[in-house]
């Protein structure tokens, strides 16, 4: 009898469509094409556009003939920001206009293959819906931090406790409703979106929705590993069983498909890589490497603190200055200082996109000044880099109070934004307190590249993920 082989099981991968998501969705997609999954990879047209143009996604997912790469419409206009505050239409859209396209996609056989499981960002709610309407698998990924996650899941519980809406503006005063972080919560460090002081803010509701929704998907993927999180991941389990704690991602491309720096094949922006060839130049651990990732806006008044802090640190720095992150106001508002440009060249480096995984793996850099999204963090973190931390929003208030409180990783600057602190933060960082971080900084790289090699425990729930998977398709 002639026994053939179950052709290989077809996943459906749905981001959100922010670079971060992308970033992270897409590592996880290589390495199910490489296990030899069929991968279709759904964004909205916007971000292929963004793909097709700044990133090598085609040339190198062409050794993977068996991923593919397909879009749909988020219902907003091309030149739409998508950016700070009007995040919550691209949201508005993506129920409206990308909802019924999704679910036609899914029941008229457009993805070509017939689809065996979906994963989905767990903050598109309508995907688990929909799974659920048509009796497909879904397994929902946060790309976002799990304490954030679970800080989120506790939210209903904050509103109960009346911890939220804030009844005063003693912002350091200790929250009590978020079990596991009695000790070293405060206001100040929940989700920004806490402090509109109304239980209504769309934010909230986006959230909360979430965490009744997740325990509905078959599993829940999260971006970390048992050693940094084992606790909070004991806490979210309680919600959702079936989880995979699978990261930091990135960190897998290195140590099974052996890619020594893997390239950011998902950049929505070109990349500078003149900025390698400087710090190649520079002596070991002397650059503090700045970045506010893809959505931060920031005033130009802050601009210039951080310039003034980061030049009479005497620290040499490298610089991603994005052309919008000045935000949407006139157009003198959003022109980044020509002296900024001028009064950098003689320790410093400013681009405007920078490969920052391989950036924050040279050995020149010693420090990163962050925003602390979930991505950079986790990259940091791989490479021993120690942080100082200046959060603006969503989940990047919580990841920074678990940097400096709870992981010793550096330091916490949030909500002041003053060249005097800065300085003095740069050089805690580089020089005065440098020993103390490099040494929390190593010992957690070391446990995070252990979790991705054989053995490992984020290596085993990705196994047991493809698996799974395997078996969905029998
Ligand atoms: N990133 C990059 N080059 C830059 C700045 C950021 O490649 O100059 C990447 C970074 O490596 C990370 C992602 O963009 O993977 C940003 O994600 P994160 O979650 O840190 O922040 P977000 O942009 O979502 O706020």
């Amino acid at each position: 009898m002639d026994h053939q082989a179950p052709p290989p099981p077809h996943v459906l991968i749905f981001p959100l469509p922010f670079q971060g998501p992308v970033n992270c969705m897409l590592k996880l997609a290589e390495l199910l094409s490489a296990a030899g999954l069929h991968v279709t990879f759904l964004v909205t047209h916007h971000i292929r556009h963004r793909l097709l143009r700044h990133s090598p996604i085609q040339t190198h997912f062409s050794r993977y003939p068996n991923f593919q790469l397909v879009s749909i419409s988020d219902g907003l206009p091309e030149d739409h920001p998508r950016l700070g505050d009007q995040c919550m239409e691209l949201f508005d859209a993506l129920e409206s206009v990308t909802k019924p396209l999704y679910r036609q996609m899914l029941t008229s056989g457009g993805t070509q293959k017939p689809v065996n499981c979906i994963i989905a960002d767990g903050i598109l709610g309508f995907a688990i819906d929909i799974a659920k309407e048509i009796g497909m698998p879904i397994i929902s990924f946060r790309t976002i931090s799990p304490c954030f996650i679970w800080v989120v899941f506790c939210l209903p519980k904050l509103i109960e406790s009346g911890e939220i809406p804030f009844r005063d503006n003693d912002l350091d005063s200790m929250i009590t409703s978020v079990p596991g972080m009695e000790n070293f919560l405060r206001k100040r460090d929940l989700p920004s979106f806490c402090r509109s002081g109304d239980v209504t803010d769309p934010f909230i509701r986006l959230f909360s929705t979430e965490s009744q929704l997740s325990p509905r998907a078959d599993g829940l993927i999260l971006n970390t590993f048992e050693d940094l999180e084992g606790p909070l991941l004991s806490h979210i389990r309680t919600l959702c069983p079936n989880l995979y704690a699978i990261g930091p991602l990135h960190g897998h491309l290195k140590s099974r498909l052996a890619v020594a720096s893997p390239p950011s094949s998902g950049s929505f922006r070109q990349e500078d890589r003149t900025c390698l060839a400087w710090l190649d130049q520079q002596p070991p651990k002397s650059v503090l490497y700045v970045s506010f990732g893809s959505l931060a806006t920031i005033t130009k008044d802050q601009l210039m603190e951080f310039w003034c802090g980061l030049v009479n640190s005497g620290k040499r720095f490298l610089w991603v200055i994005r052309s919008d992150c000045l935000g949407s106001g006139g157009d003198s508002e959003r022109q980044i200082p020509a002296e900024l440009q001028e009064g950098t060249k003689e320790r410093g480096y400013i681009v405007d996109w920078a490969p920052q995984v391989e950036v924050l793996a040279h050995s020149s850099v010693g420090g990163f000044l962050t925003h602390s999204g979930w991505n950079s963090t986790l990259e940091s973190l791989f490479e021993g880099v120690p942080m100082i931390c200046w959060p603006s929003f969503v989940d990047q208030q919580v990841n920074s109070r678990f940097v400096g409180e709870v992981w010793g990783l550096g330091l916490d600057m949030k909500d002041t934004c003053d060249r005097v602190i800065v300085e003095k933060m740069v050089r805690d960082l580089m020089e005065e307190r440098r020993d103390e971080f490099e040494r929390s900084a190593n010992r957690m790289a070391d446990l995070a590249r252990r979790s991705v090699t054989e053995g490992g425990l984020s290596f085993q729930d990705l196994d047991r993920l493809i698996q799974d998977i395997r078996s969905m398709s029998l």
